[in-house]
């Protein structure tokens, strides 16, 4: 695998999508801990695209991300319904997984953004038992106004983690890190929704099985009645998709 290859992009309603496999995404990961500047990495799925869709300065952001990979099994759905060539999903909880893999035996360190205010803390000390190498540089909750963000900034500045995961939902997530991108200290600043709840324990991850035949929604669902709502969105977005296809 080349790790500096070139990636194709795909468009799902005017969203970007890097067209890679995971490893391929994962090369580009590695590839950034090499380079000076920060790089963003962005997971939408059908939810955010169709939030994109609604607002035109989010969509513009979630281009601006230097890598953008598909989360969600409704995405790769809507790509092969339009023939536009995004095959796998590469689900944001994994890809942090493998970085902090790789944080931990290249000796790397992380700082955690996000989270209802306690959660980056215990997320922070079992991702610290979990990968004893690397280190937890620093963490804070994801409640603060916006005259609090250049302090938030200066603070993860101080402390330069190699990778910054930010965990503050879609969008502000992907909002704060492209405002505050070029003024970043870090290699990477990484978009990861309720991740930091996963690896607090406040929230499980699906069984394997849903996992492997891309029904986590449907699991999250039977857990959690009330994502109901949320989860419309799905349908209207294949419906969309499907329309797409036919009228385009
Ligand atoms: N969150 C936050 N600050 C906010 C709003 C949300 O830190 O102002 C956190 C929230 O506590 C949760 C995460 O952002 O941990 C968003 O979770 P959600 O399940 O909505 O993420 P997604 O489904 O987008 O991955």
């Amino acid at each position: 695998m080349e790790s500096n290859q070139e990636s194709r992009i795909v468009k799902i309603f005017g969203v970007k999508f890097d067209q890679l496999t995971f490893d391929e995404a994962y090369a580009k990961f590695v590839q950034y801990m090499a380079d000076d500047t920060t790089q963003s990495i962005f997971t939408p799925n059908s939810e955010i695209v169709m939030k994109a869709d609604e607002d035109s300065e989010f969509k513009a952001v979630l281009n601006s991300g230097d890598l953008v990979i598909p989360d969600g099994i409704g995405v790769i759905l809507a790509s092969k319904i339009n023939g536009l060539g995004l095959t796998e999903r590469v689900p944001g909880i994994e890809m942090m997984g493998r970085i902090l893999e790789y944080c931990n035996l290249a000796g790397k360190s992380i700082y955690l953004f996000g989270g209802k205010p306690g959660v980056a803390e215990i997320a922070a000390e079992n991702i610290q038992k979990s990968f004893p190498n690397l280190k937890v540089v620093g963490y804070r909750d994801g409640y603060f106004e916006a005259k609090e963000s250049p302090k938030i900034l200066d603070a993860i500045n101080e402390v330069k983690p190699d990778v910054l995961f930010v965990a503050l939902g879609a969008p502000k997530q992907e909002l704060w890190i492209h405002k505050n991108q070029k003024l970043l200290n870090t290699k990477v600043a990484m978009g990861v929704g309720g991740a930091l709840d996963v690896y607090a324990g406040v929230v499980k991850r699906a069984p394997a099985v849903f996992r492997k035949i891309g029904l986590e929604w449907f699991y999250r669902l039977i857990i959690q009645p009330s994502r109901i709502g949320r989860m419309m969105v799905l349908p209207k977005f294949l419906i969309k998709a499907i329309l797409a296809r036919f009228f385009n």
